[in-house]
């Protein structure tokens, strides 16, 4: 089990390498209801919970052969043995979803965000994970608001120019993988935040600049 205090720790870092308006709770009760927040959801995970994920990222279910032998099997339907599978340090659970905010009147006051980001901390360095897994929900934040232009563009299309915008935005949408290049500028943002918060207060050869430096080189093309 993981204490109160170091929760609190995990999500006091995640709070100083992203920008003000993302809100990092523990519980969902101190979610801020202000329109243009992206409330992050920090759940934080133990062994009992583990999620396996084979070399491609994929989630993996454990299961049980006829000999009470232990197996795993990604959505694709491929059995992995356990050394062809691997703990799942953090990830981030669904989607992100939108709650249209109303003022007493019933007028639209703006949307706010929620995303849930879960954490096994007790695997790897949680540091290095959270920094990778918020490149992540940068990522699913930045498809909300293409998606929103694009959709936007696609409703009033007056010129040509709008219409080519458009399938600028939507080859941009297309284009981008998981680890993709908007994910690997995230990375690099996040990178430098705990660079500038956390360049004095962690020591030169603590093993989180060695981690973050390899998480760097790993995804940075
Ligand atoms: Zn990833």
């Amino acid at each position: 089990m993981i204490s109160t205090f170091n929760k609190e720790k995990i999500r006091r870092f995640a709070e100083r390498i992203t920008p003000k308006s993302w809100n990092i709770v523990l519980n969902e009760k101190d979610a801020l209801e202000t329109a243009g927040v992206l409330n992050i959801l920090l759940s934080i995970q133990g062994q009992d919970t583990q999620v396996y994920a084979d070399i491609y990222g994929n989630k993996c279910y454990e299961y049980k052969g006829r000999c009470g032998e232990k197996y795993f099997a990604n959505k694709y339907g491929d059995v992995l043995h356990k050394n062809q599978v691997k703990p799942v340090l953090g990830m981030v659970l669904g989607r992100m979803t939108f709650k249209e905010l109303k003022f007493f009147g019933g007028d639209k006051k703006g949307k706010v965000a929620k995303i849930i980001v879960q954490l096994w901390p007790h695997l790897g360095d949680w540091r290095v994970t959270l920094v990778h897994e918020l490149a992540h929900v940068a990522v699913y934040r930045w498809r909300a608001f293409m998606t929103k232009d694009y959709k936007k563009q696609g409703l009033f299309k007056k010129h040509p120019g709008e219409n080519l915008r458009a399938n600028i935005i939507k080859e941009q949408l297309t284009l981008e993988r998981h680890h993709g290049p908007r994910f690997q500028k995230a990375l690099l943002f996040l990178a430098k935040r705990a660079i500038r918060e956390f360049g004095e207060e962690i020591p030169e050869n603590d093993v989180f600049w060695k981690t973050l430096k390899f998480e760097l080189e790993t995804f940075m093309k």
